[in-house]
């Protein structure tokens, strides 16, 4: 074995304003193998990652609840051990961005790059909100596009025209948080000076260690870097006025730091408030020249990670990240997810519904490599390769042999038939391959690997038939040698597979009365006479209503409430915008049971729906949904699909020809029978029962219902 390596891993602080949604999950699965593959090889591993607690969202957010900002983030992370756990995801440590740690660091940090020269201020004009009392980042700033004229437009760019200006260009400008008009104010700001040459010259040699960072990734850095004239890197601005619900800059009686100065710093915070309990050293295992610094990321904030991340630690003093490794997105059957589409899985929706986390595991495992490349979840591919690979391959080799072991052999094994039996042989030298492609994140080749040897396994029961030579006394000692290298063969892929199926791998190691297996258990083979224990059921199938249910809106849903705008930045590198860490990698889907409370709406609010009177002209059962019937409604001449909840309360023949009310300019959904162009509306309670709503005789198809 080489010499062990001591490394300090994260993956993305999330923003504390909400749920994990599928993106955070897909992450953490990816950093979760890694690591996970890394213990195995006997390698010191440091696991952690915190809440990001900070910003302006927050802050408005919770006072919008009516809560403190201390009370919506420990609401936030009260729910976390809920879907680690459920994924098996398992950090060392979990922290936050707003804790002693990270306030310490973070000012510390600060004071240095003072020290250094890199830390200097200027006043800086901006919206601001006098109903509020605050400045006005550009996401909450709308006006008129000065190019097209359109309403309602953000502060960066246009969503119509796509035309890009300064939010002081913007006509007739209002704060979306008051509706106030904003007026130009001036405070003085707080910049690290990135473009000093002596920065420029670290991040032009960091960025060009070989082997650091993926070469997209570097590309992409380096365009930021050495942009042209007008866009070549400027300083950063760090500094945010009151209020504002962050870390306070030293010797500044209203100045904060910027949510993104603090946020990677927690980290460190999190790291050190692991240190403190488990009694290790903070500052020399960080500072080690041989403790490896490794951050998981989206694609989405490669420009913190790999610019001012470094360079702030840099010039602080602290030791600089040794890798970046940076994944795409995740989206479901080709679509991004969005919040005004839906197309999202909730990750929350998947473990109550008592799907297997290591099917989730195992399938984004299969889809994941060391590229920037997107990963999409296609359900009927998310079937077909859980059920073929897991079950039909992997568990039905022990599932065959384990039983006349245990029948005709008192679970006791012979001596494995090396070197007759070649597979043994193969299965145990692929055991390098297998680790060099974990190593570097190859996980799909790495699977694919372990398939393979998986349908060797299985070809070599086909072919010995021990279901045969059980009906023959003479071939016991025949019988007996199969199923012991079949259940051998099974042992090593139940190595390769532990980084990605922890939780069947200790089944597995009960099964076979071993101590948990290591990568180097490689090497050998259970020994003549070893006893294993009963077989039992290992692996459920997925099927395909449990699908449907993850993907079908609840039954009779609530016409969903009015939501703040969201969008997704169209300009990451710009650093004015009170962006988060893990923001737009995947927005959660917009299927949410209703509210115990909604929200007091506007007329405006209200306005924005467009509920018209549709008849139905066609009703169909969908193969394969339980819940599901497919309406063909007529608004009156245009037609749209509907895919609705009501197959418990509602023969399909019985709704053709009825008039109902639907939500006519809801953003179509991509479901897994079919886009749906909106929603019929339909009363239900605590109790059974859905109640289609329908109009007074004499409403026509096509009326709007206001
Ligand atoms: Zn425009």
């Amino acid at each position: 074995m080489p010499r062990p390596r001591r490394l300090f891993v994260t993956t993305a602080l999330p923003y504390a304003n909400g749920s994990f949604h599928i993106g955070h999950i897909m992450e953490y699965i990816q950093a979760d193998i890694w690591v996970r593959f890394q213990r195995m090889q006997g390698h010191e591993v440091h696991f952690v990652c915190a809440d990001d607690a900070h910003g302006a969202p927050i802050m408005l957010k919770a006072e919008a609840e009516g809560v403190t900002p201390e009370q919506l983030i420990g609401r936030i992370a009260a729910e976390r051990p809920r879907y680690l756990d459920g994924f098996h995801i398992r950090f060392d440590n979990w922290h936050s961005t707003h804790s002693d740690e990270n306030t310490e660091l973070s000012q510390d940090i600060y004071r240095k790059l003072k020290a250094a020269g890199l830390i200097y201020t200027k006043p800086v004009e901006q919206f601001y909100d006098p109903v509020k009392g605050m400045f006005l980042a550009d996401r909450y700033l709308k006006g008129e596009c000065p190019q097209c004229g359109a309403k309602d437009q953000y502060g960066d760019a246009c969503e119509v025209c796509s035309s890009v200006y300064a939010p002081t260009d913007l006509k007739h400008p209002y704060s979306t948080l008051s509706g106030a008009e904003p007026v130009l104010k001036t405070s003085e700001h707080y910049f690290f000076r990135l473009s000093d040459a002596k920065c420029k010259q670290f991040l032009r040699e960091w960025l060009g260690e070989p082997g650091r960072l993926q070469s997209q990734v570097v590309n992409k850095a380096r365009e930021w870097l050495e942009g042209d004239a007008d866009k070549s890197l400027g300083d950063w601005d760090i500094s945010r006025d009151a209020p504002y619900f962050g870390i306070r800059i030293p010797d500044t009686p209203d100045k904060y730091f910027y949510v993104w100065l603090d946020a990677p710093v927690g980290y460190l915070a999190s790291l050190k408030n692991y240190c403190a309990k488990k009694n290790l050293d903070f500052e020399a295992l960080l500072a080690a020249p041989d403790t490896e610094q490794i951050h998981f990321i989206g694609k989405d904030i490669i420009y913190f990670h790999t610019l001012f991340w470094p360079a702030t630690l840099k010039f602080a003093g602290y030791k600089v990240p040794d890798h970046v490794y940076v994944h795409g997105f995740i989206t479901v059957s080709g679509e991004k997810m969005s919040k005004s589409r839906g197309t999202g899985i909730s990750p929350l929706r998947y473990l109550e519904l008592g799907m297997n986390p290591e099917w989730l595991r195992y399938y984004l495992a299969a889809k994941l490599n060391a590229n920037v490349e997107d990963v999409d979840f296609n359900p009927d591919d998310f079937l077909a390769r859980v059920n073929s690979d897991l079950v039909g391959k992997y568990v039905n080799i022990a599932s065959r042999a384990a039983g006349f072991v245990a029948k005709r052999f008192g679970g006791r094994l012979c001596a494995a038939s090396v070197p007759e039996n070649a597979l043994l042989e193969k299965f145990q030298a692929a055991a390098g391959a297998i680790a060099a492609s974990y190593a570097t994140r190859e996980f799909g080749k790495a699977l694919r690997d372990i398939m393979a040897l998986a349908d060797d396994a299985n070809s070599f029961v086909d072919l010995n038939r021990p279901w045969d030579l059980a009906k023959d006394s003479q071939a016991s000692p025949r019988l007996h040698q199969v199923c012991s290298d079949a259940i051998n063969l099974f042992r090593l892929l139940t190595i390769y597979l532990k980084p990605v199926l922890p939780q069947l791998a200790l089944q597995v190691e009960g099964f076979l009365a071993v101590e948990p297996l290591d990568w180097r258990d490689a090497g050998t083979l259970l020994p003549a006479g070893h006893r294993i224990q009963e077989y039992r059921h290992l692996l459920t199938r997925v099927e395909e209503k449990q699908l449907d249910a993850l993907f079908e809106p609840p039954a009779a849903q609530a016409v969903p409430q009015a939501t703040a705008p969201q969008r997704h930045a169209q300009h990451q590198q710009h650093q004015s915008k009170e962006r988060t860490m893990s923001e737009p990698a995947a927005t959660p889907p917009a299927v949410q049971p209703a509210a115990d409370k909604p929200a007091t709406i506007s007329i405006d609010d209200f306005a924005r729906l467009e509920l018209r009177v549709a008849r139905i002209a066609n009703a169909e059962q969908v193969e394969g949904a339980d819940k599901l019937v497919k309406l063909t409604l007529d608004l009156g001449g245009e037609q749209r699909t509907v895919f609705a909840g009501i197959k418990s309360a509602y023969a399909p023949d019985s709704l053709k020809g009825r008039l109902t009310v639907m939500v006519a300019n809801l953003a179509p959904r991509k479901m897994r029978f079919g886009v749906s162009e909106g929603m019929v509306l339909a009363a239900s309670g605590d109790g059974p029962g859905i109640f289609l709503i329908a109009p007074d005789s004499g409403a026509e198809a096509g009326m709007r219902v206001k």
